[in-house]
């Protein structure tokens, strides 16, 4: 800015120099010429003085300075001695010869002052010199006005230029200034954030990842919740199985200790009861070590060629004792005697069949039907357990395959709802599919696939 200001002050000083030369110059040129100059010099903005060689003034003006009060007020220290002392310096230069154009600091006259001169010649010799004297004070007032303009359009020019900056950086800075507040939500745990992708090239970009690196975050976090509910779950649901049968027990064995119980039949009774909670944790304990086991995914199920007509056979024997039992007519398909041989795994099927066939039995009243049943497609053996019993409602169908997943929750008795679950692991682990199809009152019906040996 200041620098501005004195650059501007020199230029302008010279501007006014270069406009006060040809004014001293058609003076020069009338005195040359004519002898004499009819210039007023009272009407001058400046003062003009002409010496000879021997430094005497020259009368060579027609309308001579009268007196330096009448030149103007504000020009009182010029009296003739002061213009004289300022101008001898330069007389020497001029009457060699020399044009002479300064701005200077005189010793006379206070501030700077701009002093022209040229030499007046005759016949070839010059015979003195006109000078021009002009204090630069005089253009400051102007200079001060132009000083005010001048500042007034630099803060004018910052001011645009602040304006047309904050609006190309704009776009750079809100989606910066969007990412650094989502960037804190994200470390707070909130991966909902998003930030818009407006901007130049890389922040775009970068907002663009940003979103990207959000959404990544947001998934892994609910997968991560996912897994946390269904541990906590999971947690809750063995801590439940195992505390029933536990605290039955304990009560038990106290009151037989404590010896209150004294009639034998009793007595019988609650060990009987006991046996029971007994087998009822034993097979509990076993389920979860099998199903974790299969989840963990090192359970490698060997397979070998497997006669499946035989299997079936097999766990159909061991089923029609307790079929009559129940009053439950189990049947077995003709077309399950001619099956091919397939490659699977025999045990594992074997636990499969059994799962399926306890839960028909489980949810179908006397006088029911199951029936196990097969089909062959697409190099595929499908076995079916089909029951007449209550069936399962749509909206239940999704879950029951889930661990611990009862429709009827408050039958605590039947099982802990690891039946299918084991299945589902057990027929995943082979490669295969299991599925139900059921039909609410009316029944419910297990499939799933066996690999036929090629
Ligand atoms: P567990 O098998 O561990 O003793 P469970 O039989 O209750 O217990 P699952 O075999 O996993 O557990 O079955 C889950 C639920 O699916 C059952 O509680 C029952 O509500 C429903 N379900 C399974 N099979 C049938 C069926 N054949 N008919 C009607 N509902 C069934
Ligand atoms: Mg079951």
């Amino acid at each position: 800015m200041f620098v501005g200001r004195f650059v501007i002050e020199k230029y302008y000083i010279n501007i006014k120099v270069d406009e006060l030369k040809p004014e001293l110059q058609n003076i020069i040129d009338e005195i040359n010429s004519k002898g004499k100059s009819n210039v007023n010099l009272n009407r001058l903005p400046f003062i003009v003085k002409a010496y000879d060689i021997y430094k005497n003034e020259m009368n060579v003006f027609e309308n001579p300075f009268k007196s330096i009060e009448e030149y103007g007020e504000d020009k009182e220290p010029y009296f003739e001695d002061n213009i004289k002392k300022s101008i001898e310096p330069f007389m020497n230069e001029v009457f060699s010869g020399e044009e002479i154009k300064k701005i200077t600091n005189l010793e006379a006259i206070e501030g700077t002052s701009i002093v022209l001169g040229i030499p007046i010649k005759k016949d070839g010799q010059i015979i003195g010199g006109v000078f021009l004297l002009k204090p630069v004070s005089d253009y400051i007032s102007a200079l001060n006005g132009f000083n005010m303009v001048f500042l007034f359009m630099s803060i004018l020019i910052l001011v645009i230029i602040l304006i047309l900056l904050y609006f190309s950086i704009k776009p750079l800075i809100i989606p910066l200034k969007d990412m650094a507040y989502s960037a804190k939500k994200m470390a707070q745990g909130d991966y909902s954030v998003r930030i818009q992708e407006k901007g130049y090239g890389e922040v775009e970009e970068l907002a663009n990842s940003f979103n990207i690196l959000a959404i990544n975050l947001e998934e892994a976090s609910k997968l991560a919740e996912g897994l946390e509910k269904t541990r906590r779950e999971y947690v809750a649901n063995i801590s439940h199985e195992l505390r029933t049968p536990i605290a039955s027990l304990r009560a038990m064995s106290e009151t037989l200790l404590d010896g209150m119980i004294n009639d034998e039949q009793e007595k019988q009774r609650y060990y009987q009861i006991m046996l029971t909670e007994s087998i009822r944790l034993q097979r509990l304990i076993n389920d979860m070590l099998e199903l974790s086991k299969l989840q963990s995914g090192n359970a490698y199920l060997e397979k070998s060629t497997v006669d499946i007509s035989k299997l079936i056979n097999l766990v159909y024997q061991k089923f029609a004792g307790i079929a009559d039992d129940l009053g439950i007519e189990l049947k077995l398909k003709n077309d399950i005697k001619n099956l091919p041989l397939t490659y699977t795994n025999a045990e594992r099927i074997e636990q499969v069949l059994i799962i399926l066939l306890d839960n028909a039995f489980k949810f179908t009243q006397e006088g029911g039907v199951v029936t196990i049943s097969s089909n062959i497609d697409n190099e595929k053996v499908i076995i079916s357990v089909e029951d007449t019993g209550e069936g399962i409602k749509k909206e239940d169908i999704p879950y029951i395959f889930e661990r611990f997943y009862k429709v009827d929750k408050s039958r605590t008795t039947q099982g802990t709802g690891l039946g299918l679950a084991i299945a589902k692991q057990i027929i995943e682990a082979l490669d295969e599919k299991i599925w139900v199809e059921s039909t609410i009152g009316k029944g419910t019906k297990f499939s799933f696939t066996i690999g036929i040996k090629k």
